[in-house]
């Protein structure tokens, strides 16, 4: 076994159907007097119904897409003049992004009852976007203090955003098999995600209202945050922040871009690959993936979610001239190649750039 550096992140998890009903006793345990509870205007009504019980100081029900700078100013200003001393935050990686905002500049302490799969409750990273650039930053501030995860707020959420969302929560496992800081606790969370998350989201795709599915997507995207928490990500990642910039959504970017990026790395990771095949029960870890993809019915092109082929050029030359760290080194013209394949919705055959 190679040394490694292991660091867990102190955080609390309460995990299962019904859960949600112990999100007052989980502010009462922070010390909670004074609560900002925040959702998105869809989540307005999940949230009125929770904040009955808890001690209210203030909702801010107006949390969008991509944390924009102006609007977190205007959530801060709620916390500060409701003299909030904790958030309670209800709904997907963009509501959570907003507790973050706030805690960043305030340090107040989160709950987080996630609705999706994008795993950020679990993490420390931050980001808000200003001037068309998203800033991100890690800070142990953010860091949710409780998180509750109740599947059953997650039977409403469309099979479509689910599948999508879910994976996200792949792909920060996907990337945490083969951080170049990764170490074996954190390599067996992400094979546990992977297998969690491809088991449970075709379940959901077709019975979006099925209890266990709901509840395994949830456990994977659990596991998904844990991974992204303490190691660093790749090329994937970079790739994915910067077709964000172009006005790309979220998650269905990362969906499409996954297998792509797994075949970009295929030959410069054997250890991931070799994981990722056995837990997919597939012979080639990026086509396994693709071919998921493909039954969970979401879109497999970048030229389907908005982006323009006179862009590919430009994303790959920002991708290639500050990478982050990644098993193979990342170039222009085989990151163009990976755009272009991902821009078509290629199924990723056997790896083609070999070195
Ligand atoms: P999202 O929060 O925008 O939610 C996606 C959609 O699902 C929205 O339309 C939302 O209204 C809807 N929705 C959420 N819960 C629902 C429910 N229970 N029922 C019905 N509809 C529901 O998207 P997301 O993919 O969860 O998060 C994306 C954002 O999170 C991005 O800004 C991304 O940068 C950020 N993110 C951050 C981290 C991190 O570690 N900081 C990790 C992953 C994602």
């Amino acid at each position: 076994m190679n040394s490694f550096i292991y660091s867990g992140l102190p955080s609390r998890v309460v995990f299962g159907a019904g859960s949600v009903r112990q999100l007052a006793a989980e502010v009462q345990r922070l010390g909670g007097k004074r609560v900002l509870l925040i959702c998105t205007p869809g989540r307005a009504e999940m949230a009125g119904t929770l904040a009955g019980d808890l001690p209210i100081a203030g909702v801010f029900d107006k949390a969008v897409m991509h944390t924009p700078a102006e609007r977190v100013e205007e959530a801060r200003k709620q916390a500060k003049t409701s003299k909030a001393d904790c958030c309670v935050v209800l709904g997907g990686g963009s509501t959570i992004g907003f507790g973050k905002a706030i805690a960043l500049t305030s340090g107040l302490p989160i709950v987080a009852v996630p609705t999706t799969y994008s795993g950020s409750e679990m993490t420390t990273i931050w980001g808000i976007s200003e001037g068309g650039a998203k800033k991100t930053g890690r800070d142990p501030k953010v860091l949710p203090k409780a998180v509750i995860y109740d599947p059953e707020l997650t039977l409403g959420l469309p099979p479509a955003v689910s599948a999508a969302s879910g994976m996200n929560a792949m792909a920060h496992c996907v990337e945490a098999l083969y951080a170049h800081d990764g170490n074996p606790i954190v390599s067996l969370m992400a094979e546990e995600g992977i297998r969690a998350l491809a088991s449970a989201l075709p379940k959901i795709v077709l019975n979006p209202k099925d209890p266990e599915a709901r509840s395994d997507a949830l456990y994977g995207a659990w596991l998904a945050g844990s991974t992204i928490s303490t190691t660093s990500v790749a090329l994937h990642h970079k790739l994915c922040h910067v077709l964000g910039g172009f006005g790309l959504p979220h998650a269905e970017t990362h969906a499409i871009v996954l297998p792509h990026a797994v075949r970009y790395n295929n030959d410069a990771a054997p250890e991931a690959m070799a994981r990722i095949r056995k837990v997919l029960g597939v012979s080639e870890a990026s086509a396994g993936i693709y071919d998921l993809e493909k039954r969970l019915g979401i879109p497999l092109k970048l030229a389907d979610i908005g982006m323009q082929e006179a862009d590919l050029e430009r994303a790959a030359k920002i991708a290639a001239e500050a990478p982050y760290p990644n098993p193979r080194k990342v170039e222009y013209e085989p990151v163009l190649k990976l755009l272009r394949d991902a821009y078509e919705g290629r199924r990723p055959a056997r790896p083609v750039f070999v070195e």
